[in-house]
């Protein structure tokens, strides 16, 4: 099989022929027909997070080896089976729910697998889907993908899972009837755009410091864009939103834009912090209380999440998310090209078999 992988960090992925694996016990070989290009893919690549202060949160430290092929949003062909895999067959074509646990800890069995402690995440912890092929652990995380077409599901992956599952920790009343600010309209962000208008969602603020994504935004179903970088855009997100807002999901996770979440909300108003940008933020301890704020982190979603969106995206539409695919070859332009803030919306590749 051939694979794209990070060799060393920083440096151009390299293709690499290996031995294509087969599958023991429940494990199932796909054959990768689509797997999108995500922007967490260019830390993974970098090797670190910035933690704000010029420091650094070094993924060597968290578990993550090399060589290591990312790519975890990927949709391909069963091929090949494991004597003891089930409820699939080959020629099925699946989703791959790359946030996979160990399925027996205590996050595991609460049913957060994507909190596990002991994550093999793939394209993060395990070899993902910049390749031919790919072998899952069990066939628990494979989804049927229905009418959808392979390209349009494998975002559902990560930036689809990732916008649903923070936009269901707003209370659903809520959501129907206060306005929601989202900050950031790349990938995850338009997704977050489209999903919250599906599920109920009617008014919707976007913050872009972009003008061509806030357009986007608008396009995808926003009713009002802010420019994040403007002087007064806390004063002009509350009087798009009608008032300070009751909640906001920062699909960033910049220093700037979590301060300017915190900035927006009203009293009792949630700030959702969901990109991975990096960076700090200083919030005098008595706007906890005095505020009743709560400010909380979603990390991309659970098995339950997946299952409850693909059925949402089933019955009301695809999201409107622009997806471009290009060739498994192009994956080091594809990065770079989403690094220097090139791309709206998704590319997806299309690994050859
Ligand atoms: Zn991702
Ligand atoms: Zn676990």
């Amino acid at each position: 099989m051939i694979s794209y992988q990070i060799i060393e960090h920083g440096k151009p992925l390299q293709k690499v022929l290996g031995a294509t694996p087969e599958p023991k016990g429940s494990e199932v070989r796909v054959r990768v027909t689509r797997a999108g290009v995500c922007h967490s893919d260019l830390h993974i690549w970098d090797g670190y997070y910035e933690i704000g202060g010029g420091k650094r949160l070094m993924l060597a430290d968290r578990g993550i080896k090399l060589p290591l092929t990312m790519g975890h949003e990927n949709v391909g062909e069963v091929v090949a089976l494991g004597p003891d895999a089930k409820n699939v067959k080959a020629g099925d074509v699946r989703l791959v729910n790359p946030w996979m646990g160990c399925g027996e800890c205590k996050v595991c069995r609460r049913g957060e697998e994507n909190l596990c402690l002991k994550s093999s995440n793939l394209g993060v912890f395990s070899n993902g889907g910049y390749s031919t092929h790919l072998l899952i652990r069990s066939p628990r995380h494979l989804f049927d993908i229905g009418k959808l077409t392979p390209q349009e599901a494998a975002p559902l992956a990560c930036s689809g899972v990732t916008a649903f599952s923070a936009i269901k920790k707003i209370d659903p009343e809520t959501l129907k009837s206060e306005a929601l600010v989202i900050i950031g309209a790349g990938g995850v962000g338009l997704m977050g755009v489209t999903l919250a208008r599906k599920m109920g969602a009617q008014k919707i603020i976007i913050v872009d410091i972009d003008a061509g994504k806030r357009e986007a935004g608008l396009k995808a179903g926003a009713t009002a864009a802010v420019d994040g970088s403007a002087a007064d855009a806390v004063a002009q997100i509350q009087k798009a939103a009608g008032g300070a807002a009751w909640s906001v999901i920062d699909f960033v996770g910049s220093s700037a834009t979590v301060k300017l979440g915190v900035d927006s909300i009203i009293k009792g108003g949630t700030v959702i912090v969901v990109g991975l940008f990096g960076g700090d933020i200083t919030v005098p301890t008595p706007y906890l209380p005095m505020r009743a704020m709560t400010m909380r982190g979603s990390y991309v979603g659970s098995q339950t999440d997946m299952a409850e969106l693909l059925d949402l995206v089933q019955r009301t539409g695809m999201p409107q998310v622009p997806i471009r695919t290009r060739p498994l070859e192009d994956v080091n332009d594809a990065l770079n090209d989403l690094r220097a803030g090139k791309i709206v919306g998704r590319v997806v590749l299309t690994p050859a078999a």
